[in-house]
């Protein structure tokens, strides 16, 4: 599978946010969809009618703020309608958030996306194409009073990737315990500085070199002026970069 970053960084950056695209197979997932999307889609050369998925994490603008637009784009200017996986239980705030705008004239959340309503763990993991998705609940353990979820994707030929999104109380969520031998990727949130929201380095680094070997761990959602050559070569791990395909 290949994973392209359409930016790496946090909710203040003047850069691009931490929005994601997984290409599985002939389907493209875009995991969240903040408000620097219009660009950053564009910047990674892809066009809305590319996205046939999309799955948000939880409801921080860096991660919902730009899905009104992008489904807006997709109706009027495309005509295009994706599919949207969507936290059973996080569909009514979901609704409250990005609704506003959309439900207009009579216009529900299926009018402009094939909605699908999924739950969390394995047992209710679904299908995009062959690949097998799997939400990791990280509840209260982003920010508090939040709703959140990380990602397991498992592909056909027994590969898997795990995607924290964002996370602060890492030790407590359940990732660790989902890398095995078939994990060729931790897509890990990372802060340079200590903060209440997103998981220290360090105590990333220190955490999971145990059950990961560092070259297969990946920050994202860094800050801005993090000195990369300095900073992988610090800690022995890779941080992701905008714009680049990551293929495993
Ligand atoms: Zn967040």
């Amino acid at each position: 599978m290949k994973v392209k970053a359409l930016g790496v960084n946090g909710a203040f950056t003047q850069y691009y946010h931490n929005n994601f695209v997984f290409e599985l197979g002939d389907r493209k997932l875009l995991v969240d969809a903040g408000t620097t999307l219009r660009y950053s889609l564009k910047a990674s050369k892809y066009k809305e009618t590319d996205i046939t998925d999309v799955f948000i994490t939880h409801l921080h603008s860096d991660h919902v703020g730009g899905l009104e637009e992008f489904a807006q784009r997709c109706k009027w200017v495309h005509n295009h309608k994706p599919n949207l996986w969507i936290r059973a239980s996080m569909k009514e705030k979901f609704e409250e958030v990005v609704g506003k705008g959309l439900f207009t004239d009579g216009l529900t959340l299926d009018d402009y996306f094939n909605v699908y309503p999924v739950e969390v763990g394995y047992k209710n993991a679904f299908k995009i194409g062959d690949y097998l998705i799997e939400l990791i609940v990280t509840d209260e353990l982003h920010a508090q009073n939040m709703m959140s979820v990380g990602l397991r994707i498992d592909s056909p030929d027994n590969k898997n990737i795990i995607y924290t999104s964002d996370i602060a109380k890492h030790e407590q969520a359940a990732f660790y315990g989902l890398i095995d031998s078939e994990t060729v990727a931790l897509f890990h949130d990372v802060s340079m500085i200590k903060n209440p929201v997103h998981s220290y380095i360090e105590d990333v680094v220190d955490h999971y070199k145990n059950w990961i070997s560092l070259d297969k761990i990946y920050a994202m959602h860094y800050q801005d002026d993090t000195n990369l050559f300095e900073a992988t070569d610090k800690y022995g791990i890779n941080f992701v970069e905008e714009g680049f395909y990551y293929e495993f």
